[in-house]
This record gives C-alpha cells, structure tokens and sequence, in this order.
C-alpha cells in the first residue's frame, strides 16, 4: 500500500487555503489545513506532514516565527507562499529555511507542480546526507544526528541551549544573528524581551568550543549588532 503524502496549508485567506486544498485533493495528496499561525504549529507537531505551504502574514504567529520554529528540529520540505515579492523578502524567506517560495498572485497549478517536485526530491533522497560537520580542519566538529560537538575529537557537553546557539550559528557561517534573532530561534516564538541571557549562552559556549575564549575563532562578537560564526567549513 503507498502512503499517500500529507500536505499542511497554513493560510488565514480562507478562499485561498480551500482554492490550495482543492487542487491538492485533487492530485491525491491528504490535505490539512490551519488557519493562524499558532494552529499550524500546532497541527504540524500533531500530524508530521511530508510538505508545508505556508502564508507569512499570518494572526498570532507569523509566518517567519512559524518556519523558524519548525526548523529547529525537522527538514520538512516548506513552500512560502506570500504576497511579499521583493528580492529582500525572498532572500529573507530562503534564508531562514523555506525550501522554495511562491508570489501572490500565484498559479494553483505552479504550486502543486512545486509541491510534486519538493516531494519526489525527498523520496528519491529520503536521508538528509550531510549530518556532519566540520570547520577549521576538523578542529571543530558537529554531529547533528548524535547532538554532538567535538573539539580536537574530544566529546564537549553541551547543554540543549548551547547546542542550538551553535548549530544554528554554524550552518551560516559569517551571517550576523542578532540577540532576538537568536533568542527567538533557539527558544521558540515565546520571546519574552530578556534578550541578553544570549550573552550568558554565548559565555558558556565559548569556555567549551573556544581554545582561547578570550579571543574566539568560533563564535564572533560583531559589535553593536549580535553574533556570527567565524569557523571555515572543511569541505568533506
Ligand atoms: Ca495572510
């Protein structure tokens, strides 16, 4: 028996989510629907969908908040589909995860053809191939699958947060996160303002993964303005 996919539509326009739902149906996909963002995130833990079609200008949770959330521990295929079109705002959206993004206006029939190709992609790759990582010569070393850091080959605890902090930093490397970027993707969308506990993070993760944390190779200071990762992947 073939499992038929499972898509979550998350869109408060309910002419467009039944407009998404139909053609969807159509194609044999099971379909569900959210209608703010804090439903979808909700339906997401609950059903594990194979694929998100997600709105950004979202009631409760925005749309971003949304991806960044389900980025922090799934590859789900996500497909933005947003009325904001601007270069910037594509970028941004690509950046934080989304695996492909649709303007408004958009064709329906684009849309199921996108979501048929993200998800012949995923079955044709099915285990992501890269869950290891290395930087500066293998002085540092992360494992994503075993959340497992490596300084020289010896094993460093990190805790739960410390681990986030990195792995989010890591995997772009030289990009700025600001303190409430990275509070709110390390946390959650329940950032309640404290935005220097960060630092204390950031403190305690450089006494672990720095050799000198006096003078970080790993985790940057980028004055005035947050965070980056100064690491050199390795290519492997
Ligand atoms: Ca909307």
């Amino acid at each position: 028996m073939i499992k038929v996919a499972t898509i979550l539509v998350i869109e408060d326009e309910l002419k467009i989510q039944q407009i998404i739902k139909a053609y969807l149906t159509k194609e044999g996909y099971e379909v569900l629907t959210a209608s703010d963002g804090a439903q979808g995130l909700q339906s997401f833990k609950e059903n594990q969908p194979d694929l998100i079609v997600l709105d950004l200008m979202l009631p409760q949770v925005p749309g971003e908040q949304v991806l960044t959330s389900v980025r922090q521990n799934s590859e789900t295929p996500v497909i933005i589909l947003s009325a904001k079109g601007t270069e910037d705002e594509r970028i941004f959206g690509l950046n934080i995860g989304a695996d492909d993004y649709l303007v408004k206006p958009f064709s329906p029939r684009e849309l199921v053809a996108r979501v048929n190709a993200h998800l012949r992609r995923l079955k044709s790759n099915p285990t992501p191939t890269m869950t290891s990582f290395s930087y500066n010569k293998q002085k540092l070393r992360i494992d994503l699958a075993k959340h497992q850091v490596y300084l020289e080959n010896n094993p460093i605890n990190l805790t739960p947060t410390e681990f986030k902090v990195l792995k989010l930093l890591s995997q772009a490397p030289g990009q700025v996160f600001s303190r409430s970027q990275l509070v709110e993707q390390v946390q959650g969308y329940n950032y309640n303002g404290f935005d220097r506990t960060i630092d204390s993070h950031i403190k305690n993760l450089r006494q672990k993964i720095e050799l000198n944390p006096e003078e970080p190779q790993f985790i940057l200071t980028v004055f005035g303005l947050g965070y980056k990762f100064g690491g050199d992947p390795d290519c492997n």
